[in-house]
């Protein structure tokens, strides 16, 4: 598999404006195909699909989605909390989720290791991640007791729910029941974009060899988020300047959220050495 091709397609691929109807993240997608939202992974779709939530509710997750490109943290989370509270909808619950685990990330990647002496400021920023990190982990552990409820009462089920089960135990690197969720979610037998990503995924978390055939797969269907598993892939196969050479280019791009905090990760642990 010869990774600088991909590298190459990417910079030569003309961008298509695509925004998600989960998260209302704007991106430029690789053309104009069905894709994999770069902040929430869910199916950006170019279907004429029902709008995924309320106007109400899609009106505060646009002014979050505003609020944390200016980094306003504050008027972020108020927003968010304001929805999240009576929230009975795994999706939404799950998109919530996804801001919190971007604010932590964001929050631990910001600390400055160069800062001399006591870092109180540094510290304040980890006590700050650690709060985020319990919110996120919270919010994504209610969105699958809701999905498991959702699931019992819908037949067949719906494969939205079955995807948002999947990625949601692979956020929480509970990669057993990913496996099992991924069976139920091929058992439905769809040869689409959601399916084929979500083989993807677990190969790469598994580090399994069938990453490369199931990454080629989704990198010449230009699949965005499918660079991003290219370099985790890389960097855990101890070829973390090819991971890092992605990253960046994926950043320059499209300030891809997801990223930042790999990138950010392979770069610290490579200072160990
Ligand atoms: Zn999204």
């Amino acid at each position: 598999m010869e990774f600088s091709n991909y590298l190459a397609a990417l910079d030569r691929a003309p961008a298509a404006k695509a925004k998600c109807g989960y998260c209302m993240y704007e991106f430029n997608a690789l053309g104009k195909e069905d894709t994999i939202c770069i902040f929430c992974e869910n199916l950006v779709s170019n279907a004429q699909d029902a709008a995924v939530f309320s106007a109400e509710i899609a009106g505060a997750i646009s002014k979050a989605q505003a609020a944390a490109g200016s980094n306003d943290w504050e008027t972020a989370t108020k927003t968010l909390d304001s929805i999240a509270a009576s929230s009975t909808d795994p999706k939404l619950t799950y998109v919530i989720s996804i801001f919190y685990r971007y604010f932590s990330d964001f929050s631990y990647y910001s600390i400055n290791y160069s800062m001399p002496g006591f870092m109180e400021q540094n510290a304040a920023k980890i006590r700050q991640g650690l709060d985020l990190t319990t919110r996120w982990k919270e919010l994504m552990y209610r969105t699958l007791s809701q999905i498991e409820l959702k699931i019992k009462s819908e037949t067949p089920a719906d494969e939205t729910l079955l995807w948002l089960r999947f990625i949601a135990y692979i956020k929480l690197r509970n990669l057993a029941d990913a496996k099992t969720a991924l069976k139920d979610l091929l058992y439905l037998g769809k040869k689409d974009v959601l399916s084929e990503y979500a083989q993807m995924v677990l190969y790469v978390e598994l580090n399994d060899k069938k990453s490369e055939g199931a990454l080629e797969a989704m990198l010449k269907n230009g699949v965005l988020t499918s660079f991003y598993y290219l370099a985790k892939y890389l960097a855990r196969n101890k070829k973390s300047d090819g991971a890092k050479q992605i990253l960046e280019k994926l950043i320059k791009r499209n300030a891809m959220p997801i990223a930042l905090p790999l990138l950010n990760k392979i770069s610290a642990e490579e200072s160990h050495y």
